[in-house]
């Protein structure tokens, strides 16, 4: 298990149909799918 591999793990990546964007933090994570995945029909 490398460096890389542990970051990789911690990181808030979107999986929303294939969204792929990555927040720094889980919260900002959380606002974006809020905003982008559920807030809007
Ligand atoms: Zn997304």
């Amino acid at each position: 298990m490398t460096g890389i591999a542990a970051a990789s793990f911690f990181s808030n990546i979107c999986r929303f149909g294939g969204c792929g964007l990555h927040f720094e933090s889980l919260a900002e994570l959380i606002v974006h799918i809020e905003d982008n995945h559920i807030g809007k029909h």
